[in-house]
């Protein structure tokens, strides 16, 4: 039996831990490809590739060019462009397709959050009083808040942000998860943080900043998740394996 080409559309923690699995099997062949946005991205057991594909035309290509007979889309939960494209090369090329996403984070007792659609929509959530607001949402949209200038911000990415925000007070940590829940109460309480801003990326790398502004009593304006395309999706690495070797099972072939 030839090799199986999966492409692993990447970025994420579970992308990294399917790769490690599947670098460990002769019959399949994956490449993981990653947008290029980490300056120093951690190395993968694959071959990668860096960079966007030049919209569906260019991911279908790509797809051709490759001879892929499965994608995983296993990018983060916010990554709403590729993951639309990558649904839409696959429609045209009759290539096969599912997802891999970690599940959305739950509001649990105590906590006190204000979910929103969408980062604009957190701007406008912070009001009109001034509060320091600790900023955990990449460096990509960090710039919407310069419509809110009266707050404090403390803003923490993995790169920097770039512009810097443009407003008054603003104070920048760059570092890389996880982060216990400890350590977040103690950032959180050194600099007198009452709201903290968050996108419901799901998985526990990030949670820490959850759990310690429950512990604290402080609000959590959560930009709930974009619109996923509608494709198969599983939760766990263990359950896109399964997936994977029942796709390319003849039985699954003949749609038995
Ligand atoms: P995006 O808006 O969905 O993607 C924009 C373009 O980047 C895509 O159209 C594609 O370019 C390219 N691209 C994205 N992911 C790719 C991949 N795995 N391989 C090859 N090309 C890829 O995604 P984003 O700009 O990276 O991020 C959007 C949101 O997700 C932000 O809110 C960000 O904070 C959050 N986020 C993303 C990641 C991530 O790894 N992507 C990680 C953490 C947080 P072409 O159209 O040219 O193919």
């Amino acid at each position: 039996m030839t090799a199986h080409r999966i492409l692993i559309l990447g970025g994420t923690t579970e992308a990294r831990r399917l790769a490690e699995r599947l670098a460990q099997r002769d019959d399949i062949a994956a490449t993981i490809s990653l947008a290029g946005r980490t300056s120093d991205p951690i190395p993968l057991p694959l071959p990668t590739r860096n960079g966007g594909f030049g919209g569906v035309d260019g991911l279908v290509d790509y797809l051709a060019k490759e001879s892929i007979d499965l994608i995983v889309d296993a990018t983060h939960p916010f990554a709403e462009q590729i993951s639309a494209n990558a649904a839409k090369a696959a429609a045209v090329s009759g290539v096969k397709i599912f997802a891999l996403r970690r599940p959305t984070w739950d509001q649990v007792e105590g906590d006190c959050w204000t979910r929103v659609a969408d980062v604009g929509a957190a701007v406008i959530a912070l009001g009109e009083t001034p509060r320091t607001v600790f900023l955990a949402i990449g460096r990509q949209e960090a710039g919407r808040f310069a419509a809110a200038p009266q707050h404090d911000y403390l803003v923490r990415s993995v790169d920097p942000v770039e512009p810097p925000l443009a407003v008054p007070r603003c104070r920048y940590i760059l570092t890389t998860g996880p982060f216990r829940e400890a350590d977040e109460c103690r950032l959180l309480e050194e600099n007198h943080v009452d709201a903290v801003v968050a996108k419901n990326s799901g998985g526990s790398a990030t949670y820490g900043k959850i759990a310690a502004a429950r512990r604290l009593g402080i609000e959590v304006i959560m930009v709930e998740r974009p619109r996923q395309p509608g494709i198969e999706a599983v939760a766990s690495v263990e359950a896109a394996l399964t997936l994977i070797d029942q796709r390319r099972s003849p039985a699954w072939e003949r749609g038995e």
